[in-house]
């Protein structure tokens, strides 16, 4: 017998010709090659509902029918052109977005890639300031370029301490452990104001930009008071330095109180810059940057991305976005993310493996420690993505120490598709001791 088209045979060519660094889940690989709806099917024919969504991208639901018919219509026609060719639906995708942004004044530039949005906005920020200083958040994750690795936090993702900016990481989401994350909230962001008037004193001259992510994804969905980037935001004015929104994981409605994540610190005004990327394409590789037009505007010469603002990615992302507007997903979110947490709530006093719950909409973390010494249980958290891969549950993990279970499902999720996948997860969660 072969093992010829099976997921074993994909992993052992995978060790062959891909990167060792390249990370995948599960000790055995799953070959998704298909989805409806807020389910996916494997090459094996097993069938999963899809908490994660492909990180997040899925933000509507997989195979929407509109976002198909608008890929195949436009590819039908003309798959690319380069933006030296103006096309509609990037026209009208940037002034939908535009419209959305909350901005004043606002101008966008599409890319192929959450990264590529990060390093677009340093490029602004930095070319606007004159400065290559920078501010981030500690354990952020802003992407996988020189420069984008240069301002992520996490440095567990980065292969290299050379850096083309010289960043100061400030304290702004919780991470328990940590001597800051028992603080009550306003204690909380009056410690992070004050390490970011210490981190500035520590810099010299002009400083460009802070970027954070209002929640953290690749951090574990941590998540800072509300209000706490407003705060910031009142000594980053005093002096000049811009506030980038890193939206790739919580823009679009996904936190379902707000359409941006920024909104929930929107006190004193919308950040100078929004980054955006996965839901916006539904799986389509487009992300971009929205800022005012003067900072837009100050880089000097011509520029353009070949596959940014590609025809057939804006257009599969204007029907996306128009569907999760007409159905208000972002509703949704806020909605069906309360059954969702509710549930796990309700079974919480059960599982001790469990150290926190956190989240907001549809953008939910659940940390494991050790109930007896508080340590990070990364085991735990693979030994949980294994069980409820094997009961037909996709989710994610995260977190500096990788024990940060991460749940975000596409926004259009069912509140009894909620109940089923909590169901699911609550019982691997009692059975992580288990190894599978
Ligand atoms: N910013 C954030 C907040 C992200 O979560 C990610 C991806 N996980 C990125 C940027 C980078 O996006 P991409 O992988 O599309 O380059």
């Amino acid at each position: 017998m072969t093992d010829e088209g099976t997921h074993e045979e994909l992993a052992k060519r995978r060790r062959a010709v891909l990167p060792d660094w390249l990370s995948t889940y599960y000790e055995q690989p799953i070959d998704l090659v298909s989805g409806e709806g807020r389910h996916v099917q494997d090459a094996e024919g097993n069938r999963y509902l899809d908490f994660f969504g492909g990180i997040l991208t899925t933000m509507t639901a997989h195979a929407l029918p509109e976002v198909t018919a608008a890929v195949s219509e436009q590819a039908g026609r003309i798959l690319h052109s380069s933006t030296l060719y103006l096309n509609r639906p990037m026209v009208e995708l940037a002034e939908r977005v535009a419209e959305l942004s909350g901005i004043d004044d606002p101008r966008v530039f599409f890319t192929a890639s959450g990264t590529e949005a990060n390093d677009t906005a340093l490029l602004l920020a930095t070319g606007y300031r004159g400065s290559n200083q920078v501010l981030a958040l500690r354990n952020s994750y802003h992407g996988r370029s020189f420069s984008a690795l240069a301002i992520t936090g996490n440095r567990a993702w980065s292969p290299t301490s050379l850096s083309p900016v010289q960043t100061g990481y400030v304290h702004g989401s919780r991470r328990r452990g940590t001597p800051l994350a028992d603080l009550p909230d306003a204690e909380f962001t009056d410690a992070c104001v004050q390490d970011l008037e210490d981190v500035l004193g520590q810099l010299h001259g002009n400083v460009a930009c802070l970027i954070a992510e209002p929640i953290q994804g690749v951090g574990g969905f941590a998540v800072p008071p509300d209000g706490l980037f407003a705060r910031f935001k009142e000594v980053l004015d005093r002096h000049g330095i811009l506030w980038i929104s890193d939206e790739v994981q919580t823009g679009w409605g996904r936190t379902g109180e707000h359409f941006w994540g920024w909104q929930a610190h929107g006190g004193n005004g919308a950040p100078d810059v929004v980054t955006f990327a996965k839901g916006l394409g539904n799986g389509l590789s487009i992300g971009g940057v929205v800022a005012r037009a003067e900072i837009m505007n100050s880089i000097g010469v011509n520029s353009l991305s070949t596959f940014g603002g590609s025809p057939v990615t804006t257009a599969g992302a204007l029907a996306n976005l128009e569907h999760l507007l007409q159905h208000d997903l972002q509703g949704n979110a806020l909605r069906v993310g309360a059954v969702l947490r509710a549930a796990i709530d309700e079974a919480r006093p059960r599982l001790p493996l469990v150290a926190d719950v956190r989240g907001k909409g549809l953008m939910l973390g659940v940390e494991l420690a050790d109930p007896g010494t508080g340590a990070p249980d990364p085991a735990a958290a693979t030994a949980v993505l294994e069980h409820t891969r094997r009961d037909g549950l996709l989710i994610g993990k995260g977190g500096l120490d990788g024990n940060v279970l991460r749940i975000a499902p596409p926004l259009s999720l069912t509140e009894q598709e909620a109940r089923e996948g909590a169901a699911i997860l609550v019982d691997a969660l009692g059975r992580a001791g288990e190894r599978p």
